[in-house]
């Protein structure tokens, strides 16, 4: 009698891919380029992902590190991951179009942080140093905020008054580790105060959680995502935490390496908040070419959020609609 070969699967998890955020950064070039016309500069990348952003080179975005790159009176997007104050100054003192793709949920914690930073707290804000999220937030109140890099940062931390401290947090952290810092935290600062709201946005935590709940049945984890974007990396340093024997994260299907699914018969995937779906398509077909055709969705909720476009474009797309109307 012959033996009939394990049942090759794939978990899918969802939600997966673009979050409201993203989303609406990537409308904004895109509405922009239609509006006003090529080139339009993006200072940074617009969400980080590789494709996404060589996908807007090609309608004409170029992209800038900083304003100073941008020509005099042309129009800047700034990116989802938000700027400080001092970045609006530049682009005023440049005469340039500034259209903001801020996440309003990065806008929020700017908005805690600058409440906070006038009511004169110590802000220790929880996230990693270097990232742009945590350079345009400490940038709305440098003298108040001080950066705390994951647990390992707490024995760093000083306070002026220690019933007088707040902590918030980059939006896209490991759920888990951030309540771990906070702990930590809270050991040294009994009196610290929590943010009104949570800071690590919903996109992040729904695609933690559902990498939790697939991960224990996963032989590898497959995350579609750019090195550095850092929802991404933290969704496969859940999945291997939750039990998965393997993670690993890709910017496209090629990248798979053959090796990673030998012996495997359960494959999870997964992408982060700043993947378009055709990238997920590819690694599917490349995985039903490999005989992990059987593909099961996971579904944890249902996300519904959508974010209307800047207003300062908003106002323009109207004119302009208004203008071909008469
Ligand atoms: S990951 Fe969260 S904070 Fe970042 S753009 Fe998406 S919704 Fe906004």
């Amino acid at each position: 009698m012959t033996e009939t070969p394990p049942r090759k699967r794939v978990l899918l998890a969802k939600p997966r891919g673009y979050c409201a955020g993203v989303d609406r950064a990537v409308q904004t070039v895109e509405e922009a380029l239609k509006l006003y016309g090529a080139p339009i500069y993006v200072r940074k990348q617009i969400v980080h992902n590789k494709h996404v952003v060589s996908t807007l080179e090609a309608k004409g975005a170029i992209f800038v590190e900083e304003n100073e790159e941008v020509p005099e009176g042309s129009t800047v997007v700034f990116s989802a991951h938000g700027v400080a104050p001092e970045v609006h100054e530049q682009a005023k003192e440049r005469n340039l179009k500034a259209i903001d793709a801020t996440c309003p949920l990065v806008t929020k914690v700017h908005h805690e942080a600058r409440r906070f930073a006038a009511e004169d707290y110590d802000i220790l804000l929880i996230g990693h140093e270097g990232h742009e999220e945590v350079i345009g937030t400490s940038g709305e109140a440098p003298a108040h905020i001080q950066l705390v890099d994951g647990p390992d940062g707490v024995d760093k931390v000083t306070v002026r008054d220690p019933e007088k401290v707040v902590w918030l947090s980059q939006t896209t952290l490991s759920v888990d580790e951030t309540l771990e810092t906070v702990a930590q935290l809270k050991k040294k600062l009994p009196m610290l105060q929590s943010p009104p709201s949570d800071d690590i946005c919903y996109a992040t935590q729904n695609r933690q959680q559902v990498m939790k709940q697939i991960a224990l049945d996963c032989d590898v984890v497959l995350v579609v995502g750019s090195k550095n974007s850092s929802n991404s990396v933290r969704m496969v340093e859940v999945a291997v935490q939750a039990g998965a024997a393997q993670g690993h994260l890709i910017d496209f299907a090629h990248e798979i390496e053959d090796s990673w699914l030998e012996g495997a018969t359960t494959v999870g995937l997964s992408s982060g908040a700043s993947v378009p779906e055709e990238l997920v398509e590819q690694v599917l077909a490349h995985l039903a070419e490999r005989g992990f055709a059987d593909v099961e969705e996971v579904v944890t909720v249902d996300e519904r959020l959508v974010f209307s476009l800047p207003q300062e474009l908003k106002r323009d797309m109207k004119v302009a609609a208004a203008a071909r109307a008469v």
